[in-house]
């Protein structure tokens, strides 16, 4: 089997790495005699024109460093400034500066120097993510002809948004180098299809190939997902190992996890709790909502924006119900371990995954898949998360619309068990069915067998 070489912005580290992504390449990795390429997190002086291995660890870790200049142009900048707006609706939040763009494309440029160095002709490179875009054209300008996919985690742009940006009509170009694009959801492809009819004149041939001049490139979705055997496992494990408080409280507890993130409605959600508990005075004292938001991407203006505005949210909901033996929001700003995660979505009657905007939502599935078979809770889930796609058994809402919300906070602490049940069984099943080892497959089947550069030259 030909090697696989996967690219991500940042490569797992320490000797065990975790997380999603390596839980669905580690397999395929090991198997192919793989390399995961990606940056130490480091940042250096002169960065060596060279990748360095990692040591040890379960497959082949090859790293770039950065500088700081590039960290905060390239990451801070136009990744986090420009694209994750625009790729989420925000284009009201991108800080457009062209220096940023100009050290992206740089940075580019140097990984796919290094990496066409370790190139063997039928290696497949799989790149992941916004911060990649320009890869495979950089890698093509050098002359690479192996197959390259590309998966994007977030949601793709709609054509309004796409002409917003400063360079749409290059990242068009961009991403016609590549053979494969994975999006998470089939709502992402027509958009992904709509925005390139609109801004570089591309021909739709069908609803999976698209035309740019002599380029053509293939594009499905493949929602990403997690282990749900293994986290229903590690679920059942780590609920008896919470606090007792947690465990044996007589109160219904709802559940949110989320980076602190503009993108993933926390003031909606805060307001429309704070609406719940002014129309249902009977149920103070007996629910409470555990918000979980480490803080990510510091020092981004966006970012201090929601924290002030969240952190004001909670404490004015906190100031006008609590009293002295219960507060109805506990809002925990720091990484809580995953492992901890699984046995608290298990303790919860609710969980809240509400975003304005989200390419998946790993959370809602993990959710599910921690749930209690003969006692499961309720997911209410927003419209505008990719998972709405494969799970109409949660509880749809639009997260914008507060008394939808606050309403539908009650159906579901008043579901009947027999409907929780059966909710719960179709969702865990599509979770069975489609899993991250499902996505990982599906893609890279799929990468396999578009014509190679060569034949199709
Ligand atoms: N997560 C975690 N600890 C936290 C908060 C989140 O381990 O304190 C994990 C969570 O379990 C999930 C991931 O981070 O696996 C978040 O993924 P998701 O797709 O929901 O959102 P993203 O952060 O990628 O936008």
């Amino acid at each position: 089997m030909s090697r696989l070489i996967c690219v991500s912005n940042r490569i797992p580290t320490g000797p065990n790495p975790s997380g999603g992504l390596v839980v669905a390449l580690a397999d395929v990795l090991d198997e192919t005699g793989g390399i995961w390429v990606g940056s130490s997190g480091d940042t250096v002086i002169n960065p060596a024109d060279t990748l360095r291995e990692i040591e040890g660890g379960p497959f082949r870790r090859l790293a770039f460093d950065l500088t700081a200049d590039e960290q905060a142009r390239y990451y801070g900048g136009y990744s986090n400034s420009v694209l994750w707006p625009i790729l989420h609706g925000r284009a009201d939040l991108m800080q457009i500066a062209s220096e940023d763009l100009a050290v992206y494309k740089s940075v580019n440029r140097r990984i796919a120097r290094m990496l066409a160095a370790l190139l063997q002709p039928d290696d497949r490179l799989w790149v992941h993510d916004f911060h990649l875009l320009p890869l495979a054209y950089e890698l093509r300008v050098l002359g690479v002809t192996n197959r390259i996919g590309f998966f994007l985690h977030t949601p793709f742009t709609a054509p309004f948004e796409m002409a917003a940006m400063p360079n749409g009509l290059e990242m068009c170009h961009w991403l016609m180098r590549y053979d494969l694009i994975g999006l998470q959801s089939d709502r992402d492809v027509r958009k992904f299809n709509a925005s390139l009819a609109a801004v570089a004149e591309a021909e739709v041939l069908d609803d999976h190939m698209i035309r740019l001049g002599r380029e053509t490139v293939q594009v499905g979705a493949y929602p990403i997902s997690i282990d749900a055997e293994e986290f229903a496992n590690l679920a059942e494990a780590q609920f008896h190992k919470l606090p007792e408080g947690i465990v044996k409280s007589s109160r219904a507890l709802m559940i949110g996890v989320d980076r602190l993130d503009y993108t993933k409605g926390l003031p909606q959600r805060f307001r429309a709790f704070g609406e719940f508990l002014e129309r249902h005075q009977d149920w103070h004292r007996k629910v409470s909502l555990l918000q979980i938001a480490p803080p990510t991407r510091d020092g981004l203006k966006a970012y201090d924006t929601i924290r002030e505005e969240t952190e004001t949210l909670a404490g004015r909901i906190n100031g006008a119900n609590a009293d002295l033996g219960w507060a109805p929001i506990r809002f925990i700003h720091r990484p809580i371990p995953r492992e901890t995660l699984a046995g608290l979505y298990r303790a919860a009657h609710v969980g809240l995954v509400t975003p304005l905007m989200d390419g998946m939502n790993l959370v809602a599935k993990e959710f599910v898949a921690a749930q209690n078979p003969a006692d499961p809770g309720v997911l209410i889930l927003s419209h505008f998360a990719g998972a709405a796609e494969q799970m109409e058994d949660a509880l749809l809402v639009n997260p914008h619309d507060t008394e939808q919300v606050a309403t539908t906070i009650l159906t579901a602490l008043t579901m009947a068990p027999g409907e929780r049940r059966k909710r719960y069984e179709r969702l865990m099943q599509g979770l069975l069915d489609r899993d991250v080892h499902w996505w990982s497959r599906a893609f890279l089947d799929d990468l396999s067998s578009t014509p190679a550069a060569e034949d199709a030259a």
